[in-house]
């Protein structure tokens, strides 16, 4: 009988084998995309006796149509009751009354965690000479900084306000005509995420966690960022960590934290990759780097991720590209990026067998050539198959 994944007071998940998971669809693609995704993850749960119960929850232009509502409640609770989910792309809504809807899944579940790993499939065309050295794991804010959405529009009674106060109690001149965006960055909020990252990190056996900053400039909140990050690890990690000014470089066996100033790092991971394993940052910064981290590997067809709150336990895997209207309901994208979502949650749940065996028949699938348009075009030789049939090469090759 299928049944709720849970969270124990141990702060880990109990997994039943035939777990309920809300999905959505997804816009655009997303009708092509998901149903390829899901084939190959059933094909894979079912070989180590586990049956996914998927629960289509709605979101975006299919739940608009259905119920007027871009985003109903519904969905919301089923996320919350049923602790992990996933989802395809969503169309952001012009005039709907969100900024977009993944940014409002994440603010309304706090997950506070963006989760993008970055690694090379081998294969895959790549820009960069040297794409296998890029194995990386980013850990993005997801509920402060820039993106926490307060801004007020140029012109405006709120943007006036605002210039009056900030000159009356603070002395700050601002331009006449200027938009305003507040930048919150909270100790608590920093050190959940950095707090995420190192656990990661030992429980992977990951070596380096990177804070990644903007401190130089912003210092009462990227500075801030970084100096919360090593207070952490004296304060909590002592035993399985070590900041970079607390060992000269040299942290035994420990993991070692460093933090690098964000225009720098976005160089770094390009020039020197190997150098780079967990990145914790806040969320602009995470956004810059995990695109440009995922063009290094073969682009955003391919890039998974996941958002987390890793102490209430709920998660929401999800493709990490957009909806591409111009190619819905033609099944010819990239399913990767969803499936490779599926694959992150399937980690999640502790089904390591059934993620390592669809990691190992992508690779074989993509190492035929066998592959959809977007890659097809990058290499020499491909045979160039339908979204669909991309899933079915990865299921004969499980
Ligand atoms: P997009 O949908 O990501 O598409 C941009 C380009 O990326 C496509 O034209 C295609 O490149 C490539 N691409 C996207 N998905 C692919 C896949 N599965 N396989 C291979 N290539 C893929 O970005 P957009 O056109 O800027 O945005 C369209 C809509 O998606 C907007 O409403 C936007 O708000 C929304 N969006 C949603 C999310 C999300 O739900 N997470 C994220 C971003 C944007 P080629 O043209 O080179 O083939």
């Amino acid at each position: 009988m299928a049944d709720k994944i849970t969270m124990q007071a141990d702060g880990t998940l109990a997994v039943p084998d035939n777990p309920i998971i809300p999905f959505i669809e997804g816009d655009g693609t997303g009708v092509d995309i998901w149903p390829a995704a899901k084939l190959v993850l059933d094909a894979a749960a079912s070989k180590y006796g586990k049956t996914i119960e998927w629960m289509e929850v709605l979101a975006g232009e299919k739940a608009f149509n259905e119920t007027g509502d871009w985003l109903p409640q519904d969905t919301i609770d089923n996320f919350e009751k049923y602790l992990i989910g996933i989802k395809g792309p969503l169309t952001t809504p012009i005039g709907g009354g969100f900024r977009s809807l993944n940014v409002a899944i994440r603010q309304i579940m706090d997950l506070y965690v963006c989760l993008r790993p970055v690694r090379w499939f081998t294969g895959v065309p790549s820009p960069v000479k040297e794409p296998q050295l890029v194995d990386m794991v980013i850990f993005r804010e997801n509920t402060e900084d820039i993106y926490a959405g307060m801004e007020v529009e140029a012109g405006t009674p709120e943007a006036l306000k605002m210039i009056e106060l900030l000159h009356d109690h603070f002395g700050w001149e601002i331009k006449e005509g200027s938009g305003i965006g507040v930048k919150p960055i909270s100790k608590s909020g920093s050190q959940r995420l950095q707090r995420a990252a190192i656990e990661y990190a030992v429980k992977r056996g990951r070596k380096r966690v990177h804070w990644v900053h903007k401190g130089n400039i912003m210092k009462f909140t990227e500075g801030a960022f970084q100096k919360w990050g090593y207070e952490l690890v004296r304060e909590e990690f002592s035993d399985v960590a070590i900041g970079w000014e607390d060992c000269g470089g040299d942290p035994g066996d420990k993991i070692l934290v460093q933090d690098a100033i964000a225009d720098i790092a976005l160089q770094q991971v390009l020039t020197r990759p190997k150098e780079f394993d967990v990145i914790a940052t806040m969320n602009l910064n995470g956004d810059y780097l995990s695109d440009a981290l995922a063009a290094q590997v073969g682009g955003i067809g391919i890039a998974p991720g996941a958002n987390i709150n890793y102490v209430t336990g709920h998660g929401v895997f999800e493709a990490t590209h957009g909806t591409a209207p111009k190619y819905a309901g033609q099944d010819k994208v990239n399913p990767s990026s969803v499936l490779l979502s599926g694959v992150m949650m399937f980690e999640h749940l502790g089904w390591q067998g059934a993620a390592d065996d669809i990691i190992t028949a992508v690779e074989a699938a993509i190492a035929d050539k066998v592959v959809t348009y977007d890659f097809a075009r990058l290499m020499e030789g491909a045979t160039e198959v339908k979204c669909s049939e991309f899933a079915s090469a990865v299921v004969d090759r499980l």
